[in-house]
């Protein structure tokens, strides 16, 4: 490839199924690698299969990658309108002699092919005369395409497996367009690739095996081949292929998690990929400026779904509480709450953001800050509230909320320090069946800041609630 041309990509999904963690990460190398080199990154959807394509296959791929800021340049190519151009291709070739009509039926084939697993198509089709070529097509016998491989040896470069060489000899002449007229995947492939001007493909390593057939039809097109890359697999942690037995595969449900984009996209970029030292957290620009093909694994990458989480958590950790409370105002909306009517709403966003791995769980261990404790922690109730003097830490709670004024965390936590020294315990004693009480969890953020921010009159509630509660529970 010549240096001055642009550099073109193009993520190539079959709508056949939802967009999941592979996919994502082969368009993610895909448009860093375009953007690193102010080239295109191009979308086409592969949908020729028109059983298995589905609309809806196709709307969540493009609304996924837009989640995620995987953004296409230009149109997109779908290739299910493009039939004609496969077809005149198709036609090309067999004027040129490079393909050939076969009207081998598949049965006969399998006879033919019958206890030799290593038998290849005979090319019995090959030297039809052109009267019988017209006899059959006159009759309507079905017929494939097939290409006629040359006696060559090809040689290609991966940017991730180096040198590539497979020979002829080892393929058959195969089958571009089937008999129902639909032209096979290495074929359409090959042609949108050469007519988009796309210059790099980056691919799964699962393509690796189609690569050399599709070389052939660039050399029988006579096309450029474009760079090749072959991204390998992701496995899971148990080394088995990557599938739903290790945690969430498709994009929509990291969304419905409570996954931020910007770090699903770090920790997508950081399968079988690193920027050459030991970061982890890595913005999209960051990603970009230290991206290169040479640097992606060539060993399968593993996917663990604690990293995925752990990221999650510093993204939301590191993201301003006016930007947080946008995200997670519907999941507070659909569980009954308002979030923008409470006027301490940013503080406790700033509180809990720290302590949440999703924004979901704003919501989970957060909500008591909007609501009473929908119930308490079971081990919490036996730790705290079944002890002998439960009842006693209860009542002077009440005491010590009553009598804090004004109810700000450092006086609120002298109080009830105070109340614990009269009482000659350890002010844990108090704090432990305070945070119950009040929030329903053994954990919260700090016991004081987390009280203030409930509120005088909704802890007095909450600790006179729990207080019925324990007499009702004796
Ligand atoms: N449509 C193919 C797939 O979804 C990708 C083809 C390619 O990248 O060449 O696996």
């Amino acid at each position: 490839m010549g240096k001055d041309k642009k550099i073109r990509v193009r993520f190539a999904p079959s709508p056949t199924g939802y967009l999941h963690i592979g996919g994502a990460r082969t368009a993610l190398f895909n448009y860093v690698f375009a953007k690193k080199h102010n080239g295109d990154f191009l979308l086409r959807i592969e949908d020729t299969d028109t059983e298995r394509s589905k609309p809806e296959f196709t709307e969540q791929i493009i609304k996924s990658l837009e989640w995620l800021g995987i953004k296409h340049n230009g149109e997109i190519v779908f290739q299910s309108k493009r039939f004609d151009v496969y077809k005149n291709y198709a036609e090309k070739l067999l004027k040129e002699g490079k393909a050939y009509r076969c009207f081998c039926t598949k049965e006969e084939i399998e006879e033919r092919k019958k206890n030799n697993p290593a038998w290849k198509y005979d090319r019995k089709c090959l030297n039809l005369s052109e009267a019988e070529i017209k006899e059959k097509l006159e009759k309507g016998i079905p017929h494939t395409i097939r290409l006629k491989l040359p006696e060559t040896e090809i040689k290609f470069f991966d940017h991730i497996r180096g040198e590539m060489r497979f020979h002829s000899k080892d393929f058959e002449d195969f089958i571009i367009v089937r008999s129902n007229g639909i032209p096979i995947y290495q074929f359409t492939v090959v042609i949108d690739d050469y007519e988009m001007g796309i210059t790099h493909v980056i691919r799964g390593e699962d393509h690796l095996s189609n690569t050399p057939k599709q070389i052939f039809i660039y050399k029988a097109l006579g096309f450029e081949i474009p760079e090749f890359a072959h991204i390998p697999l992701i496995l899971g942690p148990d080394k088995k292929r990557l599938s739903k037995r290790h945690g969430a595969t498709g994009v929509e449900e990291y969304k419905k998690d409570g996954f931020l984009p910007e770090a699903l996209v770090n920790f997508i970029a950081l399968l079988g990929w690193s920027p050459g030292d030991d970061r982890e957290i890595l913005s999209i620009d960051e990603i970009i400026k230290e991206f290169s093909l040479e640097r992606i694994n060539k060993s399968p990458a593993v996917f663990d779904y604690k990293k995925a989480l752990w990221l999650n958590g510093k993204y939301i950790a590191m993201k301003a509480a006016e930007k947080l409370l946008p995200l997670i105002e519907e999941i507070f909306r659909e569980n009954g709450i308002e979030l923008n009517s409470h006027p301490q709403k940013k503080e406790i966003v700033e509180l809990l953001k720290t302590r949440v791995k999703t924004l979901n769980e704003f919501y989970q261990f957060g909500y008591y800050f909007f609501k009473e404790p929908e119930n308490y922690d079971e081990k919490g109730i036996k730790k705290y509230f079944k002890k002998e003097n439960s009842k006693e830490y209860l009542k002077s709670l009440i005491k010590i909320i009553e009598k804090t004024e004004p109810f700000t965390e450092e006086k609120l936590e002298e109080v009830l320090r105070k109340e614990a020294e009269d009482m000659g315990i350890s002010a844990a004693k108090l704090i432990h069946p305070f945070r119950l009480a009040i929030t329903g969890y053994t954990v919260s953020p700090g016991i004081f800041e987390t009280a203030v921010l409930i509120g005088k009159e909704n802890c007095l509630k909450r600790v006179k609630k729990a207080l019925d509660f324990l007499d009702k529970n004796e």
